[in-house]
């Protein structure tokens, strides 16, 4: 039996080179060795974007085109629809009884977004209560592991001890630690030099055109000492440069070499990355285009995801209501179940 790994995006926005480098190219990797539950978080997206609700639907075909197109096999992994699955939200409902508030009011990520997002009024019982959703998800699939970066490990801290709270509680050992698996990714930033993000408007995605993907290279920032042709550049300083390292190793010692040595100048090295970077994206776009003809086998492919996801999840909340209710409850049955 493989080890089963559970991980998600939220449907807030077309993808971009950010997430393909940061989690999409790991993803790939790990279907290679791992049963993979990949989920479209689309209850997560509302949390935060509960005034853009009518653009998640839209989202969640184009996440899944993207995801398919950058080669997430849906015959090797599982690919679906939180929101499909109302199991999730049963199970958050069981751990939120179960979930002091000072736990929820202490994360830091919750802290932070408050501070840092001003353009959204976060300050809901909803936002609030994410990382039992996240658990919920996680736990849900009895998932093994879970692919992060290093700054979301207090959330997988935050799923363990609820795991460690409900098998306390219930006196049971149904559910088990999940492991986190740190996931070291190239740090990849928007063309304005700032995290690559959705709301900064700062990022490539993988459907841009040709003419875009130029577009947004040409505006790229670079040395900001290099004024004149003339000027020796700072490659490591140099925004355009980390591209090179990331999408065309193999030609970033030539780049270091002409921008140490002033030998080419920065229009034409943004140029040359622009080139590489189409020719990068093509044979996804070309899957994607495809896909985007024939969107009815994206849905049949997130129905079956359904359907796969939906019968781990009912066999999971058959046992947490026996846990939790006892099994001659009328609560901890459901006789519409099978
Ligand atoms: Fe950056 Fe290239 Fe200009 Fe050097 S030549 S500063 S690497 S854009």
């Amino acid at each position: 039996m493989k080890k089963i790994v559970f991980s998600a995006m939220r449907p807030t926005g077309r993808l971009h080179l950010g997430h393909w480098v940061g989690a999409l190219q790991n993803w790939l990797a790990l279907q290679e060795k791992y049963t993979c539950i990949f989920a479209i978080v689309d209850w997560h997206a509302l949390m935060g974007e509960y005034e853009q609700s009518r653009s998640i639907r839209e989202n969640i075909v184009e996440m899944a085109i993207d995801w398919i197109a950058c080669g997430i096999d849906p015959k090797r992994s599982i690919l679906f629809v939180q929101s499909h699955v109302p199991e999730h939200l049963e199970l958050q409902m069981f751990l939120s009884c179960i979930t002091p508030l000072g736990w929820l009011e202490r994360n830091p990520t919750y802290k932070e977004q408050l501070r840092e997002i001003k353009t959204r009024d976060l300050q809901t019982y909803g936002f609030l209560g994410y990382p039992v959703l996240q658990a919920a998800d996680i736990l849900l699939y009895r998932a093994n592991a879970v692919p992060i970066g290093e700054d979301q490990l207090p959330h997988i801290e935050l799923t363990r001890e609820m795991t460690r709270r409900f098998n306390h509680i219930y006196k049971t050992d149904f559910f088990t630690d999940c492991e986190a698996i740190l996931t070291k990714t190239p740090r990849l930033l928007g063309i304005d030099g700032r995290k690559m993000s959705k709301s900064y408007q700062n990022a490539i995605h993988l459907s841009d055109s040709p003419q875009e993907i130029e577009r947004k290279t040409r505006s790229m920032f670079t040395d900001p000492k290099r004024i004149k042709l003339s000027d020796p550049g700072h490659p490591r300083k140099c925004n355009v440069y980390s591209y090179y390292t990331v999408f065309a190793e193999e030609k970033s010692q030539e780049v270091y070499q002409w921008c140490t040595n002033a030998q080419k100048g920065c229009t034409e090295c943004k140029k040359t990355l622009s080139g590489i970077l189409i020719k990068y994206l093509a044979p996804i776009q070309e899957k994607r285009a495809e896909l985007v003809k024939d969107k009815n086998r994206v849905y049949g492919i997130l129905e079956e995801g359904r359907r796969q996801a939906e019968v781990i999840a009912q066999g999971t909340i058959r046992h947490v209501r026996e846990i939790v209710f006892g099994k001659d409850s009328p609560s901890g049955s459901d006789p519409s179940r099978p």
